[in-house]
């Protein structure tokens, strides 16, 4: 039955499920949340950020399905070099989603650390308000960074492709609804296992004590095992360090790819020109 269903729902297009499915909850979402602001006089919704970041969603979604398509022979050819034959059930779905929110929270943690996937991810950090509009804010570049690589690992282990990227598109939708301002604090026990707005306020804060914590997506547990986690304390300031003001979804999505390329082709030891792609963003080549 539910392998029924996961297998019908492949085989329309998770991309176009996603869309008819949630688009409509991401619309009824975002209108709650901006009239619940507004009784509060708390507003952080405003129209041009939020048509910027609606129209980064759907530049993302469009290259996410052509990646996908182009990819999945590959996801299937590992796949059918995989480690163990897993049988399809609640608890082996239970497990995926388990195991692909930790190799989520390597991608995550990997975007931040690592300048050629920064390039890509800086767009989703460069809003300096937070509503659940800020969760659309994605870059068409994903694919050209590697996200797809870090799922390859569950198919390698034995999960069907298809099953990988069903639980890597409820992993994100459920992302969506941390990105609000509009609830302060969920039950303890709650927040002790799962992100939540609180926990992911922080990462998307440039206060020094909250850059590059709290790398999420579903668990929490991972940036408590891994050293990365830090509570909200302090109000959150939103944005990047070196803040792009900009009202083009063109610029918001390659400011970054121009800088880092900007870099590599300053002159210099080859090694060192070269390194401004791996490293860190923040990081800046020794004087000669
Ligand atoms: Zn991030
Ligand atoms: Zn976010």
């Amino acid at each position: 039955m539910l392998s029924e269903l996961v297998t019908t729902i492949h085989r329309i297009g998770i991309e176009k499920i996603f869309l008819l499915l949630m688009a409509p909850v991401f619309v009824v979402c975002m209108t709650t949340e901006y009239l619940v602001l507004r009784h509060r006089r708390q507003q952080t919704y405003s129209l041009h950020e939020t048509r910027s970041n609606i129209v980064l969603a759907l530049s993302h979604a469009a290259t996410d399905g052509i990646a996908w398509a182009l990819l999945l022979g590959l996801f299937y050819w590992i796949y059918q070099h995989r480690l163990f034959d897993i049988p399809f059930n609640g608890w082996t779905l239970l497990l995926l989603v388990v195991l692909q929110d930790f190799f989520y929270y390597w991608f995550h943690r990997g975007s931040h650390r690592i300048r050629w996937m920064w390039a890509s991810h800086v767009t989703h950090h460069s809003s300096e308000t937070m509503n659940l509009s800020t969760a659309l804010r994605q870059s068409l570049t994903y694919p050209l960074s590697g996200m797809w690589a870090f799922w390859l690992p569950l198919a390698w282990i034995g999960f069907k492709p298809e099953h990988v990227i069903l639980v890597v598109a409820v992993n994100l939708g459920y992302q969506f609804f941390v990105h609000t301002e509009a609830v302060r604090k969920l039950p303890r026990g709650f927040e002790a296992v799962f992100n939540t707005p609180s926990h992911h306020r922080v990462h998307h804060a440039r206060n020094p004590q909250y850059i590059d914590r709290n790398y999420a997506g579903v668990l929490v547990i991972w940036d408590k095992m891994f050293g990365s986690f830090v509570p909200e304390e302090a109000p959150c300031d939103y944005g990047i360090t070196r803040q792009i003001k900009t009202r083009n979804p063109i610029v918001m999505m390659f400011h970054e790819w121009r800088d880092m390329f900007s870099d590599v082709a300053r002159r210099g030891p080859l090694r060192l020109r070269l390194k401004h792609l791996w490293a860190p963003p923040e990081w800046v080549r020794p004087a000669e």
